[in-house]
């Protein structure tokens, strides 16, 4: 397979052996199996935000000095933590060894599966990219998709070593990181069983998500959410959808369908027609790629594509910028609903439409404003990464998470 490519020097290929799909727990997720409650939360705050002198790490988690020491003592002995280099407090002058993971000491692919292409990435414990891959879908059906990602994740373990866990990312509707409920996108209308026949072929353990989510699992743990007990990601694109993190933890809803507001109401018409399901106003029919190419083929006059109407709004042509200003003030409908419900620390906007926010911020802002309220400073709203890298790093953070939580669905 000549899609394999990696893009940095591999430091320190020291996944055990048994990290590679041994049969108890132990063996697959190394010390992370021995650790919950407080060992837990010492390790997964060191892993998001190391390396953290022990007077940082005392504070983040309203532990005394001694009980961390009591804590991470086992850690250390473990070789699940390690001491970096000293550093002087800023009160005493004296040195502090700050706390670190090893973050090469296990490997992780997350894919991403398009309608006609699988991307993957290799990453660290702490989602740096190491390699990765792309690959054409030779079909969408559910074994022609299992055989092209098992196929795909074998080609990286080759070069990149044993794995601890793989994640896949699916524009559609996931339950338990284990079944496919719905991805359209795909032609599939399950429940349809990914992560089980896949862990079979690879015998690594598999966790699937939606790909919002993932994209949302690797802003909170380790980019612009790290350190927020609350953001939410808006995507834009085909489809309009949102993560939404509260209390440290990402919402799934009842069903599978927290975040889902792909199809809530913005307007009473959409100025480009009706949604793919016939709603007549819904932020897909205002946000997505076809309501606003339809919409702003109106004021242009004759067909535009997605790209060629951002472009000619960046370029400043007057019927381009007039139909993304009205975009942007149905997007500030929809983030003023958001920020309502959740009232998060930042709300962060991504996917192809991203572009968006940057071209029309000015109808943005003013549309915002004119639905503030008094009180706390408006909820910051910032653009975030879009690409189909950052989609597939999503996934491998998805499966870093179940390995550290021992929540992933047994391979
Ligand atoms: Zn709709």
């Amino acid at each position: 397979m000549t899609g394999v490519t990696s893009v940095s020097e591999e430091t320190d290929r020291c996944v055990s052996e048994e990290a590679a799909g041994g049969g108890s727990e132990e063996a697959a997720r190394g010390g992370w199996a021995r650790l919950d409650g407080s060992l837990l939360a010492v390790a997964v705050e060191v892993l998001r935000h190391g390396p953290l002198p022990r007077a940082e790490l005392s504070r983040r988690l309203g532990l005394s000095p001694g009980s961390l020491t009591r804590l991470t003592r086992p850690l250390l002995d473990d070789g699940l933590l390690v001491e970096g280099g000293a550093e002087l407090q800023r009160s005493t002058g004296r040195p502090s060894v700050p706390l670190d993971v090893r973050p090469t000491s296990a490997r992780f692919v997350g894919v991403t599966i398009t309608a006609d292409t699988l991307y993957a990435v290799v990453t660290d414990l702490r989602a740096e990219v190491r390699g990765h891959a792309a690959v054409a879908l030779p079909g969408r059906s559910p074994d022609e998709v299992v055989r092209a990602v098992a196929g795909v994740v074998d080609d990286l373990s080759r070069v990149h070593g044993p794995l601890a866990g793989v994640g896949v990312g699916i524009g559609g509707l996931v339950t338990e990181h284990r079944d496919v409920v719905v991805a359209p996108f795909l032609g599939w209308e399950g429940p349809v069983p990914l992560a089980a026949p896949l862990g079979e072929a690879i015998g690594v353990p598999v966790s699937v998500d939606n790909d919002v989510r993932a994209l949302t699992a690797a802003e909170h743990w380790f980019g612009q959410g790290r350190g927020l007990h609350s953001f939410a990601l808006v995507t834009i694109g085909a489809d309009v959808g949102c993560g939404l993190v509260v209390h440290d933890r990402q919402v799934c809803g009842a069903r599978g369908l927290g975040g889902a507001i792909g199809h809530q109401p913005l307007l009473a018409v959409a100025p480009g027609g009706p949604c793919d399901l016939g709603h007549p106003g819904c932020a897909q029919a205002v946000l997505g790629t076809g309501g606003l190419t339809a919409a702003a083929a109106a004021y242009l006059g004759s067909p535009v594509t997605h790209a060629e109407l951002l472009d000619r709004a960046a370029a400043g042509a007057a019927g381009a910028r007039t139909g993304l200003d009205d975009a942007a003030r149905g997007l500030a409908l929809l983030v003023t609903g958001v920020t309502a419900l959740a009232d998060p620390e930042l709300v962060l906007i991504s996917g192809e439409g991203a572009r968006l926010l940057e071209l029309a911020r000015a109808a943005f802002d003013a549309e915002s404003a004119r639905h503030g309220r008094p009180g706390p400073a408006p909820v910051p709203v910032r653009g975030a990464p879009i690409g189909v890298v950052d989609r597939a790093r999503g996934a491998a953070v998805v499966a870093v998470q179940d390995h550290v939580r021992g929540d992933a669905p047994v391979a």
